[in-house]
């Protein structure tokens, strides 16, 4: 899933205090079971918002609402009758849902009430960790399920480096070495052997820094109602 957490109540009172009626917009997906941006959060924050407005003496009237995913078209409609009474939006949606949204309602001031931070996973009761780094190439399939890209500081496809310790990394103690998770599960799984070889740089092109990436399914698109450009 995406994994966010919550902006600052003070960044977000400054970010919609000189607007007159500000709709607070939850996403019921990924931030929903982070626990960043629900209807729940939803709620928490637009109390606490209102009380941090009225505390400086900001007349701004903040109301509520949750959809189901604010990255699809199909779900923002819900909000299209509603959202022109308001002259901003603090989307509680990961960074593309805050641009759907931006990018569906043009005349609106659209923010963001959440940090995005990454994709991963529950790791226990209130801790996610990172995962995957969506470099557009998998290679799971060659490191054993680990992903060196995310799970190593330094993005190291022959690791480890010589920093390890005690299976902890050196740029962060408080993390396992990626590279040792993926010696000890390969190890587990009898597959050592590959990695007797250096493995080959790998192939970026697929990753961001090509600029935003795209993915198309031609098979799923709609005769005459294409991919937009
Ligand atoms: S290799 Fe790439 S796609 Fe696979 S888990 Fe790592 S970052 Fe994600
Ligand atoms: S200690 Fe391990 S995880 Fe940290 S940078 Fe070195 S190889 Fe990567």
């Amino acid at each position: 899933m995406i994994v966010a957490d919550r902006k600052k109540i003070p960044q977000i009172r400054d970010m919609v205090k000189n607007h007159r009626r500000v709709l607070l917009v939850g996403c019921g997906t990924c931030v929903t079971v982070c626990l960043a941006g629900g209807e729940r959060e939803v709620g928490i924050l637009g109390s606490a918002l209102r009380m941090a407005l009225r505390l400086q003496h900001h007349d701004v009237v903040v109301d509520e609402c949750t959809i189901e995913r604010q990255c699809e078209d199909a779900f923002i409609d819900i909000l299209a009758q509603r959202a022109p009474e308001y002259d901003a939006i603090c989307s509680l949606g990961c960074g593309a849902g805050v641009q759907a949204l931006a990018e569906r309602f043009s005349n609106i001031a659209v923010y963001p009430g959440l940090n995005t931070q990454f994709m991963g996973i529950l790791e226990s009761q209130g801790v996610w960790t990172e995962k995957c780094s969506g470099c557009g190439n998998c290679l799971l399939g060659e490191f054993a399920g680990i992903c060196p890209i995310t799970r190593c500081a330094k993005h190291l496809l022959n690791g480890p480096c010589g920093g390890s310790r005690g299976g902890k990394c050196e740029v962060n103690a408080n993390i396992d070495c990626g590279w040792q998770l993926i010696h000890d599960r390969a190890g587990k799984l009898g597959i050592l052997d590959p990695f007797e070889q250096i493995v080959p740089p790998h192939d970026w092109s697929t990753g961001l820094d090509g600029g935003p990436r795209k993915v198309v399914r031609e098979d799923q698109c709609i005769a005459g109602l294409g991919p937009k450009s």
